[in-house]
């Protein structure tokens, strides 16, 4: 991606402005690493929304907000329920003759948010995300296609939560006098189903929304790969976020960032209610959405204390910005169902050289049937040359079911061709 790489060279070769002056709390590895393995381990039973296993997590969260002197912040408590009729039970209900018998048939799930409160009297309000419910035994989000196991979801997203606890355990017993905003820390159900709860706090705040100075979203943050690479999406939510970013320089962190507040997971709701919001994000690999997603050999723990110091940075930095302007951004990525046809691969986001470079693929589908391989870079398909995830998809709104093409593609230096017949 040309401007990703443009705006990676600029992070690169910045130098820090503000000193390395920010420290990690003390046994702050320790407790990341216990916190992930905590949420990730089996008693949790994949945190699958609405499921004991995710009262379990939630349960787990509030015992460190309560430690942390946090305030509760939910409808009443430290929860904020909310109901949602599952998938596909929903189109049982459309397709019925008679509605009230779709509807009796179904049954409501209820998922909670867990929301905690650190009041510095001040004007607005940080608020710091990160989705704790994940697949539970698996469910129709799931990739993995053997027998019903346990999706633990270590990086998706007991990293995430983790992260969040420690930067709760930071700002509460960090100076009052320098605290800029208040902070708002929530762990958010219904992600996996479709940013369920995210959207129902951003439609029922438990704090005014215009009071909300930005959005700070963990998801997918600890598996930091060897080159370092830490992406953040949504800088175009708001002009503070880029020179706030090349200002700062953390244990050799390399910065990708992208433009669009319109992204997969839990600040996409925040930018849609008009906040600057950002997402972290160590990158896609082989078990994600899987039972692989584990804990053990996996986590990369001193990363994602890299990540929470990078994010304590941030935070610092913006202290002065009591509410920094909101910006909207160019959405390029169309949605995947706007598409006859697909390959069933995972991008690599983290990637910005040319072409599209894929982390998996999905068993049973065009470009696993075809011998795409992880790892591999799609150069061209048919006649379109691909430059980038966003040429990738418009070449892809070119074919029909039932045709065949041919794929150019770079694996390990060499240029393969490949066939692929769409489905
Ligand atoms: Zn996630």
């Amino acid at each position: 991606m040309k401007s990703l790489s443009t705006l990676l060279v600029a992070s690169v070769f910045s130098i820090g402005c503000i000193a390395q002056t920010v420290k990690l709390p003390k046994n702050a590895l320790g407790r990341l690493e216990l916190n992930v393995a905590a949420l990730a381990n089996d008693f949790m039973e994949g945190r699958g929304t609405g499921t004991a296993g995710e009262q379990k997590a939630a349960e787990y969260i509030v015992r460190d907000f309560s430690k942390y002197k946090l305030e509760p912040k939910g409808d009443s408590s430290w929860y904020q329920r909310f109901t949602f009729v599952p998938h596909g039970a929903a189109q049982i209900h459309h397709k019925g003759d008679t509605a009230s018998l779709g509807m009796a048939l179904v049954k409501e799930i209820t998922g909670r948010n867990v929301i905690g409160f650190i009041d510095n009297k001040a004007a607005t309000t940080l608020v710091i995300g990160a989705h704790y419910d994940h697949l539970g035994m698996g469910d129709e989000n799931s990739l993995w296609t053997g027998p019903k196991a346990i999706h633990n979801g270590a990086d998706d997203n007991a990293s995430g939560v983790s992260v969040m606890l420690e930067l709760a355990h930071w700002l509460s017993k960090r100076p009052k006098e320098t605290r800029g905003h208040n902070y708002l820390f929530i762990g958010f159900s219904g992600e996996e189903k479709g940013l369920l709860g995210s959207n129902h706090f951003t439609k029922n705040p438990t704090i005014p929304l215009q009071n909300i100075a930005y959005m700070i979203n963990m998801d997918m943050v600890g598996r930091l790969n060897k080159e370092r690479s830490l992406a953040i999406n949504g800088v175009g939510t708001s002009p503070s976020w880029m020179p706030v970013i090349n200002g700062i320089s953390v244990d050799s962190l390399v910065i990708v960032t992208s433009e669009s507040g319109m992204g997969a997971s839990d600040h996409t709701s925040f930018y849609l209610s008009d906040i600057p919001a950002v997402h972290f994000f160590t990158g896609q690999h082989e078990d994600y959405h899987k039972p692989s997603d584990d804990f053990e050999g996996k986590i990369n723990v001193k990363g994602m204390a890299s990540v929470t110091n990078y994010i304590q940075h941030v935070i610092v930095a913006m202290d002065d910005e009591v509410k920094p302007a909101f910006t909207k951004t160019k959405d390029a990525s169309p949605s995947a169902s706007d598409f006859k046809v697909t390959l069933g691969v995972m991008p690599d986001y983290l990637y910005s050289g040319k072409g599209l470079r894929i982390d998996g693929c999905k068993d049973g589908k065009p470009g696993a049937k075809a011998g795409l391989m992880k790892g591999d870079t799609i150069m061209k398909l048919g006649d379109f040359d691909i430059e980038d995830i966003y040429g990738y998809m418009e070449a892809l709104g070119k074919f029909e079911k039932g045709q065949s093409t041919t794929m150019m593609v770079e694996r390990e230096g060499k240029q393969i061709e490949l066939k692929v017949t769409w489905e």
